[in-house]
């Protein structure tokens, strides 16, 4: 009989493994959806009818099993429905099986019992391994009344009941953690199949957000060599993607921004980021801008850094910002010109006097101003009409700033009207006498005719000179003035000649 019951205990426990292989995307818990509860009813029904098929005779019409070991477990696991449902399905097997007779009615309402009973201990509040131990005692005082009813005799009863209490609560405690294990088994299994999803989900994602990047994202070792490339390099530098693998960050770069860039890879490797605009030689080999974003990888693998830069192709924005600087320097280089003659405008004359002036206070040197005057351009214009007048302002001018070449401090420029003025920065008296007196010669022997001029025929100049040292309590305008009232001079004493005002006082240094 022993044999017989381990035998019955070996079969419920096989079962236990086969139902959970079989449902294994179907576990059972209180809050399962029906559906799974009636599954696993089902289940645990025809669990309990193949264990009646092995069932031990031990009198005539008395048969023992641990079926109401499949209720309890049903019960313990999925609440009173698949209980309730295994319990029926044993009690009508119990019928089918062994007859419908007087002697069946007993254990199948038995078994109808078991299910009710286990129906409302697993609504208790408590642990689910104390449910499954109540359940199996309760099982077992419902069965061992069915034998006191049905065996005589007391020594058979004795034994029966010994062995099957015996088996009935080794085989319930053996099979109950066993089909632990199998739930815990299939959920684990679950867990790693819905995290492995994850885990490729993730990496799909981020497959994604690379491969389709406009920018070119690149991964690199510590000697910056290429170890990933997005596809965008293809837009980004022209290249193909296995094209660079292996092959060094700075084989590319303009050898003018080589060190830069080396810079910039070695501060990502040791702050963490770095940013850089640079050159690279495109696969056709022209030069094209490209700005990026690096960030060394946190994390380490076989002790060596990686770097990912992230990269765009800037060159249209280059192109323009360098078109937009030019111009801008077009626009400061006209805001100071004179529109007609081409020199230096009074803008310019203004800035330049005041730095200059500022300049030679903080040395304590002197500064000169020539300015000039065209003698009778009114009546040059009349004679030989404004037009003629224009050119003549022009070539002048352009006469007189070949004589001062651009690099040399200081500045020529058109005062206004037919005036022009020529400061000179550390220029004393002497300096400023023979820049006016080159200045008279250059003009006159361009002999531009001037029929009307009261004083000769050709175009001739008054000039004024005036040469001071600056101090803090004299402003810039008394030079102008100084060189305006000597040109005055000039003007008064019969044009055409070159006045200065009187000799400064140098100040002690
Ligand atoms: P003075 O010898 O006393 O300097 O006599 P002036 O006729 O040269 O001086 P005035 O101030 O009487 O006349 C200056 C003339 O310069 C008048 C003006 O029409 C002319 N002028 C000023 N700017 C321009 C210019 O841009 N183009 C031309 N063609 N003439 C100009
Ligand atoms: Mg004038
Ligand atoms: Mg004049």
């Amino acid at each position: 009989m022993l044999k017989d019951f381990v035998s019955n205990a070996a079969l419920l426990i096989a079962s236990f493994s086969i139902m959970g292989v079989l449902f294994k995307d179907k576990p059972l818990y209180p809050s399962s959806p029906l559906s799974s509860k009636l599954y696993w009813g089902i289940c645990f029904g025809i669990l309990g009818n193949v264990l009646m098929s092995f069932s031990i005779q031990v009198s005539p019409n008395i048969y023992a099993d641990l079926r109401h070991l499949a209720i309890v477990i049903a019960g313990a696991f999925g609440g009173y429905i698949p209980a309730i449902i295994a319990a029926i399905l044993i009690a009508i097997g119990r019928i089918i099986l062994f007859g419908f007779n007087s002697s069946a009615i007993l254990p199948a309402s038995g078994a109808f019992l078991t299910g009710i009973v286990c129906g409302f201990i697993s609504a208790l509040n408590i642990h689910r391994t104390a449910k499954a131990f109540i359940m199996n005692l309760c099982g077992l005082v419902i069965i061992s009344i069915i034998f006191m009813i049905r065996i005589d005799n007391s020594e058979v009863l004795r034994n029966v009941l010994t062995m099957h209490n015996l088996i009935s609560l080794a085989g319930g405690l053996f099979g109950y953690h066993f089909f632990v294990f199998v739930v815990d088994s299939n959920e684990t299994q679950s867990q790693l199949k819905h995290s492995l999803i994850r885990v490729k989900e993730t990496e799909e994602r981020f497959r994604l957000l690379a491969e389709y990047s406009s920018d070119m994202i690149t991964m690199h070792n510590d000697q910056a060599e290429y170890i990933y490339i997005s596809p965008a390099v293809r837009e980004v530098i022209q290249f193909q993607y296995p094209e660079l693998l292996g092959k060094k960050l700075e084989t590319f770069i303009h050898p003018d921004d080589v060190e830069r860039t080396n810079n910039m890879y070695e501060r990502a490797l040791q702050k963490g980021s770095a940013e850089s605009t640079y050159r690279y030689r495109s696969k056709f080999g022209d030069y094209v801008w490209i700005e990026s974003t690096l960030k060394s990888v946190p994390y380490q693998e076989a002790g060596e850094k990686k770097v990912i830069i992230v990269s765009r192709n800037i060159t249209k924005r280059k192109l323009t910002e360098q078109k937009l600087q030019e111009a801008n320097e077009l626009l400061n280089r006209l805001s100071y010109m004179d529109g007609l003659t081409g020199i230096a405008n009074r803008r310019f004359f203004d800035e330049t006097l005041l730095s200059e002036w500022s300049n030679a206070l903080d040395h304590h040197a002197p500064i000169t101003l020539v300015m000039f005057d065209i003698d009778y351009f009114k009546k040059y214009n009349d004679t030989y009409g404004h037009l003629k007048g224009d050119w003549c302002l022009q070539t002048i001018a352009q006469a007189v700033n070949q004589l001062f070449p651009e690099h040399s401090r200081g500045a020529f420029c058109r005062y206004g009207g037919e005036e022009f003025a020529l400061i000179l920065p550390s220029a004393d008296r002497e300096k400023g006498l023979q820049a006016a007196q080159q200045v008279k010669d250059t003009v006159h022997s361009l002999k531009v005719p001037h029929k009307s001029s009261e004083i000769a025929d050709i175009i001739t100049l008054s000039i004024g000179i005036a040469t001071m040292y600056p101090t803090k309590s004299i402003l810039p305008d008394s030079l102008i003035k100084e060189a305006d009232s000597a040109l005055y001079f000039s003007k008064t004493r019969g044009r055409n000649t070159i006045s200065i005002n009187e000799k400064p006082e140098r100040i002690p240094t």
